[in-house]
């Protein structure tokens, strides 16, 4: 089992660790703990480097993390100093960020539930079952969300018990009621008085960070499945 540094503090750029074993198949090493993000809820993995070599990619399976490196393998037992690609890495938290108070913005003015989404570093598209969305709504939608941004609601991650986190009634529209029986914890991550998610994500501490948004687009996918593009300004 890797120790999953990125799940309690986001904003942990390096760090040490032991190489615990090695999948030479695919030039990957498993550490005793880690910073890097796997990848997983539409959000990316991380890359950045171990000593001097090149994480390219991370990838959870099952208990383990994968960092695939370029270069030669080191044995198990090496120390390695990791440093995750910050730039990226804090792109995708404030652009993750934005989603959930996309997410929780629609919500709570239409009701609407997201169905999917994906990011990339400063940009990201969400799904919703959203009938009543038309083009007028889209920069009613732009300014909401950028209000509660500037706003500057707290965000608190937890990890709950699982027969806690189901006594939740919010995190139930989140098909919190989906996780696998295994699972005996939740992290939930809260955009207090707006959101809340059970979610294996990196978050900004507060919705300042995230900075202004764009909806940059809009796609009816059908009757009800509408998809919103949205861009967060660089700086
Ligand atoms: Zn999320």
């Amino acid at each position: 089992m890797t120790e999953l540094l990125y799940q309690v503090d986001g904003y942990l750029k390096e760090f040490d660790a032991v190489v615990t074993n090695s999948v030479p198949s695919e030039n990957a090493l498993v550490l005793d703990q880690t910073a890097f993000y796997p990848g997983g809820g539409g959000q990316p993995n991380d890359v950045g480097m171990l000593n001097q070599l090149r994480v390219v990619k991370v990838r959870k399976t099952g208990d383990a993390i994968l960092h695939i490196i370029e270069g030669e393998l080191p044995s198990v037992g090496t120390q390695v100093h990791g440093a995750v690609d910050w730039d990226r890495r804090y792109k995708l938290m404030r652009t993750h960020t934005a989603m959930h108070v996309l997410c929780g913005t629609v919500f709570r003015d239409y009701g609407a539930l997201v169905t999917g989404g994906d990011m990339e570093p400063l940009k990201g598209r969400m799904d919703f079952e959203f009938e009543r969305l038309q083009k007028e709504l889209v920069s009613v939608i732009e300014e909401a969300v950028n209000r509660e941004i500037l706003a500057g609601h707290e965000i608190k991650v937890k990890i709950l018990p699982r027969i806690e986190a189901f006594q939740i009634p919010d995190l139930i529209r989140t098909k919190i009621n989906l996780l696998p029986e295994g699972i005996q914890q939740v992290r939930t991550v809260e955009i207090v008085g707006l959101d809340l998610q059970a979610d294996g994500g990196t978050h900004v501490k507060n919705t300042t960070e995230v900075g202004k948004i764009r909806v940059a687009d809009y796609k009816s996918k059908g009757a009800i499945n509408k998809r919103l593009y949205i861009e967060v300004q660089d700086r």
